[in-house]
C-alpha cells in the first residue's frame, strides 16, 4: 500500500480490522429496488463480517442469488478497492466475464474504466480498474508473472462448483499465497463462490487450507418447478425434439420465458432459424439475420486476403532448435463444462406428451416468439439482449448451450427444455488426443438446468429423456483434473516455476501415475529440462517429478493446444509451415473428417456408394495437391488434403456429401483454424497469418518438412514393420512394432498407406476392432529419428564383431524406454551423432 492509499485500505491490511469507511455508490432507484429483491443482500453482514475476520471463506448460493453481480459491490463499499489494490473476480467463461463486468458497472454507475474485464486477448482493464473480472486462465497467467498478486487486495474465484481445471489451480496456489501475503503484512482475502454446498473438496482438506475457512449460505427463494419427463428418449434428434417442444409451449401455454438447452453454437443457430421461420417477428427478423452469420465465418471473410508469396528454401530438415517466438502473457481456454447441484424438481404434472407428431414449419399461432441464441463466443452485445425485456407482445424464447446453466441468470424465465445433453471435451488414453464429444449430463446439472424455471414464479421444465434415463445419468460430473491427462496442465504449472507438481496442494489430486506420465511425456518433447544426471539417479529425479521448465517449453506453453501440437507449432515457422501444422493439428482434434467413420455401411449398395465418394474424393485432393512424394505425409496429407480441396471448392454441403466428408466436422474444423491462428498470430506477432480458409497446396519441401514436424511432436507414436527375419508368425506379416504397446499393430485399412506399409511411421491413435489398428498414419524416414528424436533413442557403439552387412559407420540406435524397441533395435545408415 502506497504512502497516499485512504485509512480504509491500511485498516483492512489488519486482518480482523473492519474497514473503517464506506464508499458511496451513485445507483439508480430502479436498480436499487431490483437489487433489495436479491436474496444475498439479506447476508450482506454476515458476509462482511466473515469477510473482515477471516483470510477465506466461502460463498454458496443458488444461481441468481446475487453472488457474482453483488459481492464485488459489498468490498467497494466496506473500502477494499482502490486503483492500488484491486478486486478480482475468476470466472470459468468468458462469456460471464465481460458480461457481469458490464452488469456490476452499469448497477455501481461506474465507467468500465473502474469496473473492466480481461479475457484471453480482450479487455477494457485502465490504471483507475478496481474491480476486474477475468477468466480464471488470465489469473494464472497473472501468478506467473507476479506469484504475489501484489495488486489485488482480493480474489473472488466464482464459480467454483464447476470444478474447472483452472479454478482447482487458482485455488491450490492461492492457498500458498494468502499465508504469503499474511507475513509480508499485506493481507489478501479470498472468496470462493458456489452454486453447490458441495465445497468439501475445498473445506475439509487439510492439505489445502491450515484452517477450516467459514461457509455461508444464501438463502435462495426458488419457486416450484415442475418437472415433465418424456416417456420415450429421443436418440439422435434431440434438435427436432427441441423444436416440437417450443411449439407446443408457445401454442398452447400461458405466457412466460423459455429457455432451452442445446450442446453447440451451431445447434443453436439451426434452431433459432427454425423458431423464427415458424414464428416470425417481423422486426427480429432481419436483425436475427446477422445473429445466424456464425461470427468465426464472419472473421475469416474479413480476413479474406491474398497470402504472402511462400518463399521455399530447400534445407534439408527442420532444425529443432528453431522455435523462435515470442510469448505473450495470458492465456485460458473456453470451456463449457458441466456443473454440480441439487436443486428442485418434482415430478409430473401438466404434460405435453412426447411430441412424436411431426409439427409443421409454420405455424397457425400470431404471437411472436423473440428468438435469441445464447454461448460463449457470441459477441458480447448480442450476449446482452437476454437480459433485456422482450419487445411488447413477443414471448421470449433463449436457446442457449450450458453457459445458461449457472454462468447466466436469464431473466423471466417461466419454462425450461432441456435435451439432457452436454458437449464436452474427452481425451483419449493412448494418444492423449483430445475431441469434443456429446454426452449426457449429470443429475445435478439437469437439476441446475430446471431450477432455471423458477426464479420468478412457479415454473416447468420438459425434460426430453425419459426418468429412467435420468436414474443412470451420474449424481455429480468428477472434478476436470481428475478426468485427462495432465501434461497441459503440468507444462502451465512449471511455467509457473512449480516445479514439484506431487507436492502441490490439488483440491482433489489427480492420479500419480497420471503426473509422472505427464512429465516423462514433457522431458521428451524438451519442454522440461532433464536432470543434469543418467542412470538410476536421473530416473529418481524423474521419478520425483521436479523438472524444471525449458525455453521451448515456456513457448509451448503459450499456445493453447495439448503439448504434442504445441510442439509442431512452435517448429512450425520454418519454411512457412505454419498454416499447414495448424490444418493439421485442427483436423486430428476434430477427426472423423469422412463419412465411414460415423456410419457403417449397411448394405452393399452403400458401401458401393462409400467407396466411389472416397474414389472421388481422393481424386479430387489430387487434384488440389497434386501427387509424388507429398503422399507419404499419408493420411494426415488426406486430412490436409480434405480441408485444401474442400475450402477450394467453398466448404459446401454439396461438396462434402459429393466426396464422402462430413460437413460438420468441415465447418468445426474451419472454426478452430480460425481460432488457431489468431492464437499464433498473438504469440508469433511478426508471423502475420491470414485466418484465410483457402490455402494453396504444400510445396513437395514443405509436405517433407511437415512429415519431419509431426514426427518432433508424436515421437512416442513411432511405429517400425516387423522386418521378415524377425517374424515368426505369418499373421504378423505387415504388422508394425510400437513403441507403446506389446503387441503388434497394423495400418487402418482406411488408411491411404495401408498398402505402401513403409518401414517407419508415426500415427495419431491405435484403435482396437477386430485387431489393433493405426490410423492417422504418416511415413517417417529412418535417419530423421535420432536427429529429431533424441530422448527416445539411446545409441549405441558400433560392434566389434560386425556381421558382414554391418558397416562400421553406422551406429545403433534403439528407443531406450519401451521394452520393445529394445527388442527391435534397428541400424541406420549413416547416422552422425
Ligand atoms: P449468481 O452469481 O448468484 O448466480 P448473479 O449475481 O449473476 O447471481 O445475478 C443476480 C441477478 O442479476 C439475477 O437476477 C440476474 O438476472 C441479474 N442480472 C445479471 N446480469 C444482468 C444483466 N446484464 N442485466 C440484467 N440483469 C442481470
Ligand atoms: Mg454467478
Amino acid at each position: 500500500t502506497g504512502p497516499s492509499a485512504p485509512a480504509s485500505q491500511r485498516a483492512s491490511n489488519k486482518p480482523s480490522c473492519k474497514p473503517a469507511v464506506f464508499i458511496p455508490v451513485d445507483r439508480s432507484p430502479e436498480i436499487q429496488e431490483a437489487r433489495l429483491k436479491l436474496p444475498i443482500l439479506a447476508e450482506e453482514q454476515v458476509i462482511m463480517e466473515a469477510i473482515n475476520e477471516n483470510p477465506i471463506v466461502i460463498i454458496c448460493g443458488e444461481t441468481g442469488s446475487g453472488k457474482t453481480t453483488q459481492v464485488p459491490q459489498f468490498l467497494y463499499e466496506a473500502g477494499y478497492a482502490s486503483s492500488s489494490g484491486t478486486i478480482g473476480i475468476t470466472e470459468p467463461r468468458r462469456v460471464a466475464a465481460v458480461s457481469m463486468s458490464q452488469r456490476v458497472a452499469k448497477e455501481m454507475n461506474l465507467s468500465h474504466r473502474v469496473v473492466s474485464y480481461q479475457i484471453r486477448y480482450e479487455g477494457n482493464v485502465t490504471d483507475e480498474t478496481q474491480i476486474k473480472f477475468m477468466t480464471d486462465g488470465v489469473l494464472l497467467k497473472e501468478i506467473q508473472k507476479d506469484f504475489l498478486l501484489s495488486k489485488y487486495k482480493v480474489i473472488i474465484i466464482d464459480e467454483a462448483h464447476e470444478r474447472s481445471m483452472y479454478t482447482d489451480i487458482l485455488i491450490g496456489l492461492l492457498s500458498r499465497i494468502v499465508p504469503l501475503r499474511q507475513k509480508k503484512g499485506l493481507p489478501l482475502k479470498l472468496i470462493i463462490m458456489s452454486a453447490t454446498l458441495r465445497v468439501e473438496d475445498f473445506t475439509d482438506n487439510n492439505r489445502l487450507f491450515s484452517v477450516k475457512p467459514p461457509v455461508i449460505q444464501v438463502d435462495a427463494r426458488q419457486f416450484p418447478v415442475t418437472v415433465h419427463f418424456n416417456k420415450k428418449t429421443p436418440l439422435d434428434d434431440y434438435s427436432g425434439e427441441c423444436f416440437r417442444k417450443v411449439c407446443k409451449i408457445h401454442r398452447m401455454l400461458p405466457s412466460g420465458g423459455i429457455l432451452v438447452f442445446l450442446t453447440g453454437q451451431a445447434e443453436v443457430h439451426s434452431l433459432c432459424r427454425r423458431l423464427r421461420k415458424a414464428f416470425p417477428y417481423q422486426k427480429n427478423n432481419t436483425a436475427g439475420g446477422e445473429d445466424d452469420k456464425e461470427d468465426s465465418v464472419e472473421e475469416m471473410r474479413k480476413f479474406k486476403k491474398s497470402r504472402k508469396r511462400r518463399k521455399v528454401m530447400t534445407l534439408p530438415k527442420i532444425d529443432l532448435n528453431n522455435y523462435s517466438v515470442v510469448p505473450v502473457d495470458e492465456g485460458d481456454e473456453d470451456r463449457d463444462a458441466d456443473t454440480d447441484d441439487d436443486a428442485a424438481g418434482s415430478d409430473i404434472d401438466l404434460d405435453l406428451g412426447d411430441g412424436d407428431s411431426e409439427e409443421d414449419e409454420k405455424s397457425d399461432s400470431s404471437l411472436p416468439l423473440y428468438v435469441l441464441p445464447l454461448y460463449s463466443l457470441l459477441a458480447p452485445e448480442k450476449q446482452a439482449k437476454v437480459f433485456r425485456a422482450p419487445p411488447p407482445g413477443t414471448r421470449l424464447c433463449v436457446v442457449a448451450t450450458n453457459v445458461a446453466e449457472t454462468s447466466l441468470t436469464i431473466p423471466g424465465i417461466k419454462y425450461v427444455v432441456d435435451c439432457g445433453k452436454v458437449k464436452k471435451r474427452f481425451y483419449d488414453k493412448i494418444t492423449g488426443v483430445s475431441s469434443f464429444r456429446v454426452t449426457w449430463i449429470s443429475q445435478a446439472s439437469a437439476n441446475q438446468r430446471a431450477g432455471r424455471a423458477g426464479r420468478t414464479e412457479p415454473g416447468h421444465c420438459y425434460r426430453l429423456y425419459s426418468s429412467a434415463v435420468f436414474m443412470d445419468f451420474e449424481k455429480f460430473s468428477a472434478p476436470e483434473i481428475t478426468k485427462r491427462p495432465v501434461e497441459d496442465l503440468i507444462l502451465q504449472m512449471k511455467a509457473l516455476n512449480i516445479e514439484k507438481v506431487v507436492n502441490f496442494p490439488f483440491p482433489t489430486p489427480p492420479p500419480t501415475e497420471t503426473l509422472a506420465a505427464a512429465e516423462e511425456l514433457l522431458i521428451a518433447l524438451g519442454a522440461l529440462k532433464e536432470p543434469p544426471v543418467t542412470g538410476r539417479l536421473k530416473q529418481q529425479l524423474a521419478a520425483k517429478l521436479s523438472c524444471p521448465i525449458s525455453p521451448l517449453g515456456r513457448i509451448m506453453a503459450t499456445f493453447p493446444v495439448a503439448p504434442r501440437y504445441a510442439k509442431m507449432l512452435a517448429l512450425s515457422r520454418q519454411h512457412d509451415c505454419l498454416p499447414y501444422t495448424i490444418t493439421i493439428v485442427s483436423a486430428m482434434t476434430v477427426r472423423e473428417l469422412f463419412e465411414e467413420f460415423d456410419r457403417p455401411a449397411v448394405s452393399e449398395e452403400e458401401t458401393a456408394q462409400l467407396k466411389g465418394k472416397r474414389a472421388r474424393f481422393l481424386q479430387m485432393q489430387k487434384i488440389w495437391a497434386g501427387q509424388g512424394p507429398m503422399q507419404k505425409l499419408g493420411d494426415l496429407m488426406v486430412m490436409l488434403g480434405a480441408v485444401g480441396a474442400c475450402e477450394f471448392a467453398g466448404c459446401t454441403r454439396k461438396f462434402c456429401e459429393e466426396n464422402g466428408l462430413r460437413y460438420k466436422a468441415m465447418l468445426e474444423i474451419r472454426r478452430l483454424r480460425g481460432q488457431l491462428t489468431t492464437a499464433v498470430n498473438s504469440v508469433c506477432t511478426d508471423a502475420g497469418l491470414y485466418v484465410d480458409p483457402k490455402m494453396k497446396p504444400p510445396t513437395e519441401a514443405q509436405a517433407t518438412y511437415l512429415r519431419q514436424i509431426v514426427l518432433a511432436g508424436l515421437g512416442d507414436h513411432v511405429a517400425r514393420r516387423i522386418q521378415a527375419e524377425e517374424l515368426l508368425d505369418e499373421k504378423w506379416k505387415n504388422a508394425y512394432k510400437t513403441a507403446l504397446l506389446e503387441d503388434p499393430v497394423f495400418i487402418h485399412p482406411s488408411s491411404v498407406l495401408f498398402k505402401e506399409l513403409p518401414e517407419f511411421v508415426v500415427y495419431q491413435e491405435i484403435v482396437e476392432t477386430t485387431k489393433l489398428y493405426m490410423k492417422g498414419v504418416s511415413a517417417v524416414e529412418p535417419e530423421w529419428i535420432p536427429a529429431l528424436l533424441p530422448p527416445y533413442c539411446h545409441f549405441g557403439k558400433p560392434l566389434e564383431n560386425p556381421p558382414p552387412s554391418y558397416c562400421p559407420q553406422r551406429g545403433r540406435v534403439r528407443c531406450h524406454r519401451p521394452s520393445v524397441f529394445y527388442r527391435v533395435s534397428w541400424q541406420l545408415p549413416a547416422v552422425e551423432v
